[in-house]
């Protein structure tokens, strides 16, 4: 009997987020032999504002989420405030579902189990290596695996970002970097069908119901604003987040209710390749968008939809492993850099307060131009 360690893989996944599941998930459906390493066990809570957008509702009941059952709320409408509290209220274009990561992770790593993927928790990568036309990747726990195909979803930033020697890692003066933090609060009454943007100096907090009656609270804030406060999230929130008069009370709840925050850090925005030493990168790995759109996991889930179909023509021969790479590079780059490029520019926007303030009074004049912003940042059904 052969043990996992022994055989050669069709694809290998290094990460076990939503890109890497889904696409396990999809390989193993097409009846591939897949292994997906994640190095935390499920289920776990991850920094993320969980609000996924409609456009991912068909795809997810595809393959095999039961959204429908699952009674989670619908979000239909936002406000978005500026750090003196000057606030625009806009109906979503097609709006989302708030499901939470601890929830929805769990449930697509049972169902890439159920459909033959071997899901390796507790397993963190430490190389991956090309050589004679297949991938070796070691392990921390000691194993060492072989596979077809490596796909990097390690989100975004890894050990193996620095392995790899990623050119987005090179110091640059104008890189600036992030810290990001997420709650769940309980019983706050807040309205079940809103998504809400408060901004405050260099970063911005967005807060939406989650199943269970739990709201999310999560943001994202230059890491000077850290700095400042001697590292003391508290301190921070208190002197620059409760500037903003509509984020002050959430975050009052929060520090009264005392759950602890979870905290990242060292998050750029800084442009990333789509392959890198042959391993195919997708979702964060391969680029991060502004969490102000509120569209990572679905960039996540479309590159993992257009790159499985991709390596089952790998697989089946149609493709040469230079065309599988140019060919994802090209259509990966034609579905979501519009996107990232917009969510950058928001970002930016939205990172100072006059800018802010001056952009939500045009928006407030000009109601078309929200609807604008909101498409660009989101895709199509698929
Ligand atoms: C504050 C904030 C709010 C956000 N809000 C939203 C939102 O409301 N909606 C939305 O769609 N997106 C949102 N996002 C973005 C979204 O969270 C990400 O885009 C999404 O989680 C990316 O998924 P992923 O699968 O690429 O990576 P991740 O979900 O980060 O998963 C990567 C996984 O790889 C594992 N890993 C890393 N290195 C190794 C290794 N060497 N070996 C094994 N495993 C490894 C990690 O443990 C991790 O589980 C938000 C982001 C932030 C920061």
């Amino acid at each position: 009997m052969p043990t996992p360690t022994d055989l050669l893989y069709d694809c290998a996944i290094i990460g076990g987020g939503v890109a890497g599941l889904t696409l396990a998930l999809q390989l193993a459906q097409a009846g591939r032999r897949v292994v997906l390493f994640e190095k935390e066990t499920y289920p776990f809570h991850r920094v993320c504002g969980e609000y996924i957008s409609m456009e991912n509702y068909d795809f997810l009941c595809r393959i095999g989420v039961p959204l429908a059952e699952m009674d989670l709320p619908r979000m239909t409408h936002f406000t978005v405030s500026s750090p003196s509290g000057v606030a625009l209220h806009h109906r979503l274009d097609i709006g989302g579902l708030g499901i939470s990561r601890y929830v929805l992770d769990q449930l697509l790593a049972r169902l890439a189990t159920q459909h033959g993927a071997l899901i390796q928790e507790g397993t963190r990568v430490t190389d991956v290596v090309f050589t004679g036309d297949e991938f070796t990747l070691s392990t921390a726990e000691g194993g060492t695996y072989r596979a077809r195909i490596a796909c990097g979803a390690w989100g975004k930033h890894a050990n193996l970002d620095s392995k790899l020697h990623r050119a987005y890692l090179e110091p640059s003066r104008h890189a600036r970097q992030f810290v990001a933090v997420k709650r769940h609060l309980e019983n706050i009454d807040f309205p079940e069908a809103m998504v809400e943007m408060h901004n405050f100096r260099d970063g911005y907090c967005g807060l939406s119901p989650v199943a269970g009656g739990l709201t999310n609270c999560s943001y994202i804030s230059d890491v000077r604003n850290l700095r400042a406060h001697g590292n003391n999230v508290a301190e921070m929130e208190r002197q620059v987040l409760m500037q903003n008069p509509l984020l002050r009370p959430y975050l009052e709840a929060a520090h009264r209710q005392g759950t602890p925050p979870i905290v990242i850090s060292q998050i750029t925005f800084r442009e990333r390749s789509t392959v890198e030493s042959h391993v195919l990168m997708l979702g964060d790995a391969a680029g991060t968008i502004a969490p102000l759109a509120g569209n990572g996991m679905s960039m996540g889930m479309n590159a993992s939809y257009l790159l499985h179909g991709l390596l089952l023509e790998f697989f089946e021969g149609r493709l040469s492993r230079a065309e599988l790479e140019q060919c994802y590079t090209r259509a990966w780059r034609r579905l979501l850099s519009l996107r990232i490029t917009a969510g950058r520019l928001l970002h930016q926007v939205f990172g100072s307060p006059p800018l802010t303030t001056a952009g939500i009074q045009v928006l407030k004049r000009l109601p078309f131009m929200t609807d604008i912003i909101l498409k660009l940042t989101h895709g199509r059904a698929y």
